[in-house]
């Protein structure tokens, strides 16, 4: 991965976000600790902040911290947090500043009751809605587009019943949605109408939950059902579940780089095991780009599944170069300039003998800015490889996300303005090679209407001031007004 600039960071792409929600049918349950180890289960989706909203069969509670989940909450938190129903968020922030009044779930009290929600995805018209909110005399403590959510669904619950307030609110809202809501003692699901951020339904002892990735059900020893389809809204109430199909568009548009890097390998989206996904995109990459070499090694951890898939298609051995250090938190103390190079070595290591003399393939998911690229490159280059390719498991990132991932500028990715042998000479690649759409779009087995590619063409599944649109999404509006169906 590449990185956001700072001597030590590693992570390039920023994941958005992680939801979950759990309804158990019997009382007595300390559903807050099931909360806790699903958010554990996703916390790669967001490591800045932590936060779970449960009902005890009065009122919502809330517990919400900067950090990580083991961070946030230690055991009496969890004791605090009795009852059997709640949502749960790890974040990494999209819209608004990092600070404790962005952390989620955000609570919203009205005068029917209390409403708690968290998010994943990002409003590309929040701006807009709070400016009008505000002028109705709303107040908003965070700069989040959660709260905006919050506040406009309340407006609509007021008014309408649950199902039309919900398609109330989609009338309003633009952008990448997967949220979790919990209504007094109900937990809501709703899954924007082209499904761009993932969430899915399982089933538990004595209940049911929904969910980022799959991952987080099998952790709590559940059954994946399904996903949750686009524009669908789930209600679980005591432990029942019931579906409500509000809004259909002609397709999809999930999110490619969920398959390439944001989800985990051992989760499954849309029926498709993340970690196959990887594999097929590293056996086209090679397929793609052959490379004279005796070592195929990945980039840890987000290029090793893709490695494995090149090495399998090419036949040239796998081998571990590099090693990551996991343990580093959130705060240490970081080495001055003078000690640039244990800074670096601090996150990621060498394992000179498996390097030195050889001609490597170095895998990895994606270049951003290409400066972390070429930091290892030239790391790998001191231990003594005698060649380096570098194989990249994504085409070149040439425009920015507004869904959801805080990936940089467009002044700030390289392939804006470079073209892959300016890329290559940049990070000091004897050759540089990137799968193609076709192949990732083949290795996904999404066809590529369903799915949004934006910062790999420019052109995305919503309207954006400024920027291209799929054409078949642009009539989001008429869409959302189909007849709710009740499955
Ligand atoms: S623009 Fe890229 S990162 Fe953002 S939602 Fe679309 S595919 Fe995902």
């Amino acid at each position: 991965m590449d990185e956001k600039g700072g001597l030590l960071e590693v992570a390039k792409l920023h994941d958005a976000c992680g939801v979950v929600g759990i309804s158990f049918n019997e009382t007595g349950n300390n559903v807050a600790k099931f909360i806790y180890y699903a958010l554990y289960a996703l916390q790669h989706r967001g490591q800045e902040a932590a936060g779970i909203s449960v009902h005890d069969g009065k009122s919502i509670r809330t517990h919400r911290g900067m950090g990580l989940v083991a961070e946030v909450f230690k055991d009496a938190q969890i004791d605090i947090l009795r009852g059997s129903v709640g949502i749960g968020h790890v974040r990494y922030p999209t819209t608004g500043r990092s600070c404790i009044e962005n952390t989620q779930p955000f609570l919203v009290k009205y005068k029917d009751g209390a409403i708690a929600v968290a998010h994943n995805g990002n409003l590309v018209n929040s701006s807009q809605l709070r400016e009008q909110l505000e002028q109705a005399g709303d107040i908003f403590y965070s700069s989040s587009d959660t709260e905006v959510i919050a506040h406009l669904f309340v407006k609509e619950l007021l008014k309408y019943d649950l199902q039309e307030a919900v398609r109330a609110l989609m009338r309003k809202i633009v952008g990448s949605y997967s949220l979790v809501f919990l209504w007094e003692d109900t937990v809501l699901a709703l899954r924007d109408p082209l499904g761009i951020k993932p969430l899915c339904i399982g089933e538990v002892d004595n209940g049911f939950m929904v969910a980022s990735e799959s991952a987080a059900v099998d952790t709590l020893n559940g059954r994946l059902i399904r996903d949750v389809r686009p524009g669908e809204l789930v209600v679980i109430k005591k432990g029942e579940m019931k579906t409500y199909q509000l809004a259909r568009m002609p397709r999809p548009a999930h999110c490619v780089f969920e398959y390439i890097y944001f989800a985990r390998p051992d989760s499954i989206l849309d029926g498709r095991l993340i970690y196959d996904v990887r594999v097929n995109i590293g056996a086209h990459l090679a397929e793609e780009h052959p490379a004279d070499a005796d070592t195929v090694t990945p980039i840890p951890d987000s290029g090793i599944t893709l490695a494995v898939g090149y090495h399998q298609r090419s036949q040239i051995s796998y081998r571990e170069c590099l090693m990551k250090n996991r343990y580093i938190g959130r705060t240490f103390i970081m080495p001055d300039q003078s000690m640039r190079e244990t800074a670096v070595r601090l996150k990621m290591n060498t394992i000179r003998p498996n390097i030195e003399g050889h001609k490597l393939v170095l895998v990895d998911d994606s270049i951003v800015r290409g400066t972390t690229s070429r930091r290892i490159v030239d790391m790998v280059r001191r231990a003594g490889a005698k060649e380096v390719h570098v194989r990249i498991g994504s085409p070149p990132i040439l425009a920015p996300c507004y869904l959801g991932i805080d990936m940089a500028s467009r002044e700030e990715l390289i392939a804006a303005y470079k073209t892959v042998a300016g890329v290559e000479a940049v990070i000091n690649a004897d050759s540089l090679g990137y799968v193609s759409h076709k192949g990732l779009v083949e290795a996904v087995g999404i066809p590529k209407e369903n799915l949004c590619m934006g910062c790999l063409t420019g052109i995305y599944p919503v309207e954006i001031p400024g920027e291209k649109c799929m054409a078949a999404q642009t009539k989001l509006s008429e869409y959302l007004n189909a007849d709710a169906t009740k499955d």
